[in-house]
């Protein structure tokens, strides 16, 4: 494994700009088979296209981050052979989130956000269009109207704009992409910058640039963050006068139990030391990551690709004798 040197200066450390193929855990327990099939896909569009595998541990949400679970996760993937070539943390690109958080505030890209979640809902019950698919609620952008009464240089002066308690922030989706503006940042008042917390879309888009990757491989729940973070990076290239990164996104199935839900880190039976007790090995293990798999999919990244089937079902995963994603 080999850790690049990071080429910006100490007090904005950001993401190293390596390219690869990023695989972006969040080490908030032991990964499921799910997670460690996504790590598989990802490290086999790695290999195939003889780019570096980059393991990005997003450890960021500090109260969901379990205490030795990156170790965990690390010992799982190494038991499966797949060993990160870079790996990073989350956490040591904070000052770089902040950052650039700070110029989206400086430029207007992002505004504060008062709204209640009940507001939000209120809002959209009066309105005609439905939610898109998976993405509710969707804001209605009430405070993007004020945003403009908003004064980000007046946030150095004390008690500025009548601090009220916890703010959302939001970023100023372009209006011809038909999104909502999402939340990307919250603190803890209106003028105390210093309790900042990116939430995901700020923080992976920004490492994402950054890091300006080849390919980043993740589950297929996450498909619809891609316009968000996609606009996010599109304003970092013109902010900071930087070359456009387009990212490239490569969605994996979505494993889940017989029931239709999702694998959470606390369903049980899914760990690699659970399968383990089980009887299976590793190498069984990998053969069902590989039968379950349509490798034509690695012949060609594109702008966005994803499985076939959205939804796998563990049985299916497991019992797996025959190619589910197939064409056919
Ligand atoms: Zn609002």
């Amino acid at each position: 494994m080999t850790s690049p040197p990071s080429s910006n200066s100490p007090e904005t450390n950001a993401a190293p700009r390596t390219g690869g193929v990023r695989f972006a855990p969040s080490p908030t327990g032991r990964f499921h088979i799910g997670n460690l099939r996504t790590a598989w896909v990802s490290f086999q569009f790695a290999r195939q296209l003889a780019l570096p595998w980059v393991v990005r541990f997003e450890d960021i949400d500090a109260p969901r981050v379990l205490a030795g679970a990156r170790d965990l996760q690390r010992s799982d993937l190494a038991a499966l052979g797949l060993v990160p070539d870079i790996e990073l943390l989350q956490s040591s690109f904070r000052s770089r989130h902040l950052q650039v958080f700070k110029m989206g505030l400086r430029l207007g890209a992002i505004y504060p956000c008062t709204c209640t979640r009940r507001e939000v809902q209120t809002a959209l019950a009066g309105l005609a269009s439905a939610p898109h698919d998976g993405m509710a609620p969707v804001y209605s952008g009430h405070c993007r109207a004020h945003a403009a009464e908003f004064d980000a240089s007046a946030l150095s002066s004390a008690g500025a704009a009548g601090s009220q308690g916890a703010i959302a922030w939001r970023f100023k989706m372009p209006n011809e992409a038909g999104h909502e503006d999402f939340i990307i940042a919250r603190t803890n008042s209106l003028d105390d910058l210093d309790s900042f917390v990116p939430g995901y879309h700020w923080a992976c888009a920004i490492d994402d640039f950054d890091g300006s990757y080849d390919l980043i491989v993740r589950s297929h729940d996450l498909a619809p963050a891609l316009a968000v973070q996609r606009a996010i990076q599109d304003w970092i290239s013109r902010a900071e006068y930087k070359p456009p990164y387009f990212m490239r996104a490569f969605h994996t199935s979505l494993i889940t139990q017989e029931n239709g839900h999702r694998l959470e880190k606390r369903t049980l039976g899914v760990t690699r030391a659970e399968l383990l007790q089980a009887g299976w090995d590793e190498i069984k293990l990998w053969r069902a990551f590989e039968k379950s798999f349509d490798h034509s999919l690695l012949g060609e990244v594109t702008s966005e690709a994803r499985e076939r089937a959205h939804v796998l079902k563990l049985s299916d995963l497991l019992s797996s004798s025959r190619n589910l994603n197939s064409a056919n």
